[in-house]
């Protein structure tokens, strides 16, 4: 998977309708402190299902939204829009976009090419692709001092999800669900026949 472009609205610092074209190649984002450039890795990070505000620099998943200026009112809403080519071994082929819009009060809501979706599905998507709001490709300040303190189980995570695999996890805890579900449903199945006979 590949991240082609990514739109944002009200995020964080980006109060004007934002675009940043990532051509192929290698592409910098220079700028003084202070002026987004790591609001753009969180926007990333964001739109593919970030849950924990602390993780973005918050204390609340609203706090992403922009909270206003001296001379400028805060916004709304925020909103976040990233375009990948997914690989053709990544299920659907071809160009997608994903989008993630907070509003205050009423919570987030994501879309795929601009049907409504469940956050689940979001990051089923990333997952199938390796990647996701914890890959290992996103790399914030401090996360490699915290990568050499982490305990075996939390590297297994990274190396699952560099192995691609976390996709899986997911679909087998679903599996698991229906699972427990179906063996209910015959439990009380029985039950029923037993008191028939
Ligand atoms: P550095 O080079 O120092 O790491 P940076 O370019 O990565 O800086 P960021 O940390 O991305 O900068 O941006 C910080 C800026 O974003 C601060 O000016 C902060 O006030 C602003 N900011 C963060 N959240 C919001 C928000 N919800 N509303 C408005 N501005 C915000």
């Amino acid at each position: 998977m590949r991240i082609r472009r990514l739109k944002l609205s009200g995020f964080k610092s980006f109060v004007e309708p934002t675009e940043l074209r990532i051509e192929p190649g290698l592409t910098g984002v220079v700028g003084p402190n202070g002026c987004g450039k790591s609001n753009l890795l969180e926007a990333i990070r964001w739109v593919m299902g970030e849950g924990s505000p602390k993780s973005l620099r918050g204390d609340g998943m609203e706090d992403v939204i922009f909270a206003g200026t001296a001379t400028r009112p805060a916004r709304d809403f925020a909103e976040v829009s990233m375009l990948v080519d997914r690989d053709s071994d990544e299920g659907e082929s071809g160009e997608g976009e994903v989008t993630r819009r907070i509003e205050r009060g009423a919570g987030s809501a994501y879309r795929i090419d601009g049907r409504d979706v469940r956050a689940k599905d979001v990051a089923l998507l990333f997952a199938d692709a390796a990647t996701g709001a914890h890959s290992p490709a996103l790399v914030s300040q401090g996360k490699i001092a915290s990568i050499i303190a982490a305990k075996p189980t939390e590297r297994r995570l990274l190396l699952e999800e560099a192995a691609g695999i976390s996709g899986l996890h997911a679909r087998r805890k679903d599996a698991e669900q229906k699972l427990r579900a179906a063996e209910a449903n015959l439990a009380r199945l029985s039950e029923l026949l037993s008191d028939q006979e």
